[in-house]
């Protein structure tokens, strides 16, 4: 068994002011990552002085699908909300579990309660009856300038359900290329209609000098 080594200056007091509150440094007195342990109070107090936007918060639901607020949902938390009918004014027990089925980032739910009720309910709201993440998702990506190949792993690494990497660049083929080719012609459409003879007046003066 390995003795760790005696501190070089076991019995030098630390200053009650170090150099780091003028902005100055002292060469060779500067702690290392490894000296710094921190409580588990003192990590959640530092964060919450570091960012204010991992604080918690009240938030509001947006008014489209992309400025509305989404979230990581655990499958058994969310669970607990179908163990009774959700339709409108009912609240009666569900007589079987819960079927779950996920599509990417979707998932649809559905109950059958003691009156009769089937109850359908979507983790996001339809666009063209398309799940709206498996459409803002790769968009997101490809808007980005990213690829979906990093974000599938960490998507596996959580346990977080998601598209195929072939779907995702299907998506982004059939819908988002096509939508991001057809506003950059519409706004170099609007610049030339603004500025075009200026442009080509300015052309044609350079040459002539
Ligand atoms: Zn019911």
């Amino acid at each position: 068994m390995t003795k760790a080594p005696p501190s070089p200056t076991p019995d030098v007091p630390m200053p009650e002011e170090d150099a780091s509150s003028s902005g100055e440094s002292i060469p060779g007195t500067e702690p290392s990552s490894s000296d710094y342990s921190p409580t588990e109070v003192e990590i959640i107090q530092n964060d919450s002085e570091d960012s204010e936007d991992d604080g918690e918060h009240s938030v509001d639901g947006g008014e489209d699908p992309v400025s509305d607020k989404k979230y990581l949902v655990s499958h058994a938390q969310l669970m607990k909300l179908f163990c009774v009918c959700n339709f409108a004014g009912c609240g009666t027990c569900v007589i079987s579990r819960p079927y779950c089925s996920a599509k990417g980032f979707g998932l649809t739910v559905k109950t059958d309660c003691i009156d009769g009720h089937e109850f359908v309910w979507t983790s996001q709201p339809l666009l063209n009856g398309t799940m709206s993440c498996n459409l803002l998702v790769p968009a997101a990506i490809f808007l980005t300038g990213n690829a979906y190949g990093p974000f599938s792993e960490i998507c596996q690494c959580l346990g977080l359900e998601s598209l195929s990497t072939r779907h995702c660049y299907n998506i982004q083929r059939v819908y988002v290329l096509p939508e991001v080719t057809s506003v950059w012609n519409l706004h170099n459409e609007a610049v030339m209609a603004a500025t075009g003879d200026q442009v080509v007046s300015h052309c044609v003066r350079r040459w002539a000098m």
